[in-house]
């Protein structure tokens, strides 16, 4: 008899000439890939619940919570952009 857990954490397995499913660290529980969309699982960053979509189909996936050092990191290129541009700018205006 086995136990499953409110909430699984999934991770993913990877299966030759197979599609990937997604086990539970917790229970015996799993979901093949196809599936998994629209189950709940555990972030693996910050232990919040979440529910499954495309974008969090990782080897050990996450809420979405690691999206934001993401996008500071295309802050940055975007502020080194503008200060390119700026120094263009001032050049040309000379
Ligand atoms: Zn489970
Ligand atoms: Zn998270």
């Amino acid at each position: 008899m086995s136990r499953r857990c409110d909430v699984h954490k999934l991770k993913r397995v990877r299966k030759e000439g197979k599609q990937d499913i997604y086990k539970c660290q917790l229970c015996p529980a799993y979901y093949t890939e196809s599936i998994v969309v629209g189950h709940q699982t555990t972030c693996w960053k910050c232990g919040r619940s979440f529910i499954m979509n495309v974008n969090s189909m990782l080897h050990k996936p996450m809420c979405g919570c690691q999206l934001g050092s993401k996008s500071k990191v295309s802050t940055t290129v975007k502020d080194a952009k503008q200060t390119v541009i700026d120094a263009l700018l001032s050049k040309v205006g000379g």
